[in-house]
């Protein structure tokens, strides 16, 4: 692969304390992060917000104004990695879709592409810049706008099952599953629109852990254990 975009998750950043940041943790995945990028690969990232804030569980603010705090979780994600992947010696650049200040740049695909070129690894900060999506979707449309090979999906599970293993223990993960079966089944590897944008674009996906040991790098070089999900 030459490159992906790599989701993610905002609780996946606050390791055991589920909100906020977690240092020790980021920086384990910022590793991995710089080891890939040495190989040669180009990456992009997209972040949740979960660790901070959940637009859609608000019950008294209007949803717009909900999901605008939402992806502004999402920005302070990404400064966060950004900041963390520099420290470690890396080249970042974090672009939003809506003005942002100093603190961001405007997205463009070509200003990516500069930024691929000069070797940084490029942040997809704010969403898709409206209300109603999700990260998940802004990750397929970044993936594909960039023309990224794969989307790389680390979880706190390890994969696809055929039901929630959390609460089924006798769920079944999946080593490989078509696209297609995962949006008529409805499966919760990302949300339907996103799911259904992956079908649409044919945008390959690979699931797996974040917390299992260096599992963003055995991904890349192929020693997979998760789902791989076809097209
Ligand atoms: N969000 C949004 N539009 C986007 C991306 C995110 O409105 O394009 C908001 C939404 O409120 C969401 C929050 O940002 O709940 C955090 O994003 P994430 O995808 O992590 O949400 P989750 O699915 O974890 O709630």
């Amino acid at each position: 692969m030459k490159r992906v975009l790599l989701k993610l998750s905002g609780e996946a950043l606050a390791g055991e304390k589920k909100t906020g940041f977690d240092e020790a943790t980021v920086i384990e995945v910022a590793k991995q992060i710089r080891e890939i990028s040495k190989e040669g690969l180009e990456i992009g990232i997209v972040i949740g917000g979960g660790n901070f804030w959940r637009g859609r569980t608000s019950e008294t603010i209007d949803r717009n104004k909900a999901d605008q705090i939402g992806m502004l979780a999402t920005v302070m994600n990404c400064i966060y990695v950004s900041d963390i992947c520099r420290y470690l010696g890396m080249k970042t650049q974090i672009y939003t879709p809506f003005v942002c200040g100093a603190f961001t740049d405007l997205y463009s695909k070509d200003a990516v592409e500069e930024s691929f070129a000069q070797g940084k690894i490029v942040f997809f900060a704010g969403g898709t810049g409206h209300p109603y999506f999700s990260t998940d979707t802004a990750t397929v449309l970044r993936a594909v706008e960039i023309e990224a090979e794969a989307i790389l999906l680390a979880k706190a599970v390890d994969g696809i099952y055929d039901s929630d293993p959390k609460t089924n223990p006798n769920a079944v993960k999946y080593d490989e599953i078509s696209i297609e079966e995962v949006v008529a089944k409805k499966l919760a590897a990302m949300d339907l629109t996103a799911s259904i944008m992956c079908m649409e674009q044919k945008m390959p996906m690979l699931v797996f852990a974040l917390d299992e040991k260096d599992s963003i790098i055995n991904t890349v070089h192929g020693k997979f254990t998760g789902t791989k999900v076809t097209v």
